[in-house]
């Protein structure tokens, strides 16, 4: 019988994507994906530690996962792998004694195959066995080390989706923004090599993917560490060139990189989507400081300025938090009046929660209380909620290209996908759709996505809207 593995992902784009290798990686050694954990002989839980309630869902995980081993006798292999994995390292054990194997580091994916099976050996035969039992902390296998290397093999990753392929040109960053946990989990910034992102990028759209995702803490730092004349710029026209793939998208830039040259080259490449993902984090200066990011709000808004001009059709999306320690009344007046005045498409809002071992933890008290800030998210999201309900409003009676991506989550006979410009449409159709651009008549709008028919006459085979 194979050994069967199941990956349980929590958290961003950048973690889907490492689920994604590490399945390659552990097909590689033999296992066979399982439908569930009831049924796998390794259970892998890919964590996040950007929001708490991401950490408070591992430990809930690991608890059932131990009730699951009492109930049934079933008990598997358990590794942590992602950001609470290297950020908590053993302490992990002291919160869930007896429920984890295996502890892996950001940085050393590459070695959970080699992890699980000296967990398996030390197990002897008792690992698949149905008896429940575990080990003492010694026996613990860890691997949080810093690793250089960010190549990764081409053709191990297993890919989860059969339209858009995830790339990562980028590891770890460097900026140490007073709330991020980032530098800490994920390290300092290395760059990928570019004749490896562009072999990665030939082998997605080989394999049949009609959009790639460049992903990287900020990616617009890219320097090719095997090509000093390409910058990002340069990178994502490298890329344009590469036949058989429709769609360009990347997340996340930082605003204080954003060059009027990669927005002339954006605007001259009609691959590359029209959506800026522009995390702003603050409408007020003082708070932007205290945050370390590097911009004020009126040089943010220049810059936004400067991308609409450059990009008139261009959609923007952006990061908030409110209740950042010191946030006056007035300076959240500001991330209103801020919002209000760029019309973000859409936004991830997010309370303010010390993260362990960022400067803000250390060195600010988290003194908004949690009332306030309850109140300042409701108030934020109801005024993004009202904008971005006008904006898919617009849509409405207009002919918008869609590139078709998955069945619909709500309804069997609905296709959905998106627009250049990032926004969702649903609409009816055949799953022979999936992985077609189509144009889409849209009927009507709502907040976070908009419905339409296809217009096979006017089908225009490209992305533009
Ligand atoms: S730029 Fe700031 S918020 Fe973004 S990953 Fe780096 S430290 Fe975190």
């Amino acid at each position: 019988m194979p050994r069967k593995y199941v990956i349980e992902t929590f958290g961003c784009q950048m973690n889907f994507h490492d689920s994604e290798r590490m399945a390659g990686l552990l097909e590689q050694a033999g296992f066979e994906a399982a439908d569930d954990a009831s049924d796998a002989d390794v259970v892998v839980i890919n964590t996040c530690s950007v929001r708490e309630r991401a950490e408070e869902k591992l430990y809930t995980r690991l608890g059932e996962l131990r009730q699951l081993g009492l109930d049934q006798g079933h008990q598997p292999i358990v590794a942590v792998a992602g950001c609470v994995a290297q950020q908590e390292g053993e302490a992990l054990l002291k919160r869930s004694p007896g429920a984890v194997d295996v502890i892996v580091g950001t940085q050393a994916i590459r070695r959970l195959p080699m992890l699980v099976e000296q967990a398996v050996e030390r197990q002897g035969s008792a690992v698949f066995s149905p008896v429940p039992r575990r080990k003492k902390a010694p026996d613990l296998l860890i691997d949080l080390d810093p690793y250089e290397n960010v190549t990764f093999p081409l053709g191990v990753t297993r890919r989860g989706d059969p339209v858009k392929a995830y790339v990562t040109i980028i590891e770890g960053c460097n900026e140490f923004c007073s709330f991020c946990v980032v530098p800490y989990t994920r390290g300092h910034e290395r760059m990928r090599p570019k004749a490896e992102i562009l072999a990665e990028v030939r082998e997605a759209a080989d394999s049949g993917r009609r959009e790639v995702q460049l992903l990287g803490q900020i990616v617009n730092h890219y320097a090719a560490p095997d090509d000093p004349a390409c910058d990002f710029t340069a990178l994502v026209e490298a890329i344009h060139g590469v036949d058989g793939i429709e769609r360009i998208r990347f997340a996340s830039p930082h605003p204080r990189h954003v060059s009027v040259r990669f927005l002339e080259t954006m605007a001259r490449l009609p691959k590359v989507c029209r959506h800026l993902h522009l995390p702003v984090q603050s409408g007020s200066t003082r708070v932007l400081q205290a945050m370390r990011r590097r911009y004020t709000r009126e040089s943010y808004l220049d810059l936004v300025g400067r991308v609409r001009e450059s990009l008139p059709e261009v959609a923007l999306s952006t990061d908030m938090i409110v209740g950042f320690p010191g946030e006056t009344d007035a300076e959240f007046e500001e991330t209103l009046s801020l919002t209000a005045a760029v019309r973000y498409h859409s936004m991830f809002s997010f309370k303010y929660s010390a993260r362990p071992n960022t400067l803000a933890d250390r060195r600010l008290a988290d003194d908004v209380d949690e009332e306030e800030k309850t109140q300042r998210i409701v108030a934020l999201q109801a005024l993004q909620r009202e904008i971005q309900t006008g904006l898919n409003a617009q849509l409405v009676g207009r002919d918008v290209d869609v590139l078709v991506d998955a069945a619909s989550r709500r309804r069997d006979t609905e296709l959905s996908g998106r627009t250049s410009s990032n926004v969702v449409v649903n609409l009816p159709g055949p799953a022979s759709w999936i992985g077609q651009t189509v144009t889409v008549r849209v009927r009507r709008a709502g907040p976070h996505s908009v419905w339409g028919e296809r217009q096979a006459s006017v089908d225009r085979g490209l992305s533009g809207a």
